[in-house]
């Protein structure tokens, strides 16, 4: 009885909005709180727009955003195919960044861990990362 919905877009800017916009929509299926709404699109925000600056870092290839509903929960997966994480681990520290030259504060994975109930990355340098989180 699971609910599912693939959203493949290009990694400019604009679509991140979209993606944001996709996620709090499917989800209203859940009749969820506002505040588990905007938690949603904060994570679903994080993620897109690490793919958009770290994993192309401008160039524009594909990002594909899976969400599934099962029972009362969410399920988000975001895909790129960009250059990968070296050490993940490191790369989730609050206020770890490889981008501190630009406005960049490291905190988009620990926003992603505080809003939702579970998250999960996997990345290969040079082939993608993938983002999994369930709320
Ligand atoms: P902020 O999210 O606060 O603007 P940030 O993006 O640097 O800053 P995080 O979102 O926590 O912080 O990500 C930490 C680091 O992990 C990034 O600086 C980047 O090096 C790496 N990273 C995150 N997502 C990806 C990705 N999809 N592909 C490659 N590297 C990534
Ligand atoms: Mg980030």
């Amino acid at each position: 009885k699971a609910n599912e919905v693939t959203l493949v877009f290009d990694s400019r800017p604009v679509n991140e909005a979209l993606a944001r916009i996709t996620a709090a929509s499917f989800c209203t299926q859940l009749n969820p709180t506002l505040e588990e709404v905007a938690d949603l699109k904060t994570a679903v925000s994080e993620a897109v727009t690490n793919s958009i600056i770290h994993a192309y870092e401008g160039e524009i290839h594909k990002i594909e955003m899976k969400l599934c509903i099962t029972g009362q929960e969410i399920y988000v997966e975001i895909t790129d195919h960009g250059k990968g994480i070296p050490d993940i681990q490191k790369a989730m520290e609050p206020m770890y960044t490889t981008k501190a030259d630009t406005d960049r504060s490291g905190m988009g994975f620990t926003f992603m861990e505080a809003f939702m109930d579970d998250l999960k990355v996997e990345s290969q340098v040079g082939a993608g990362t993938r983002v999994r989180m369930k709320k």
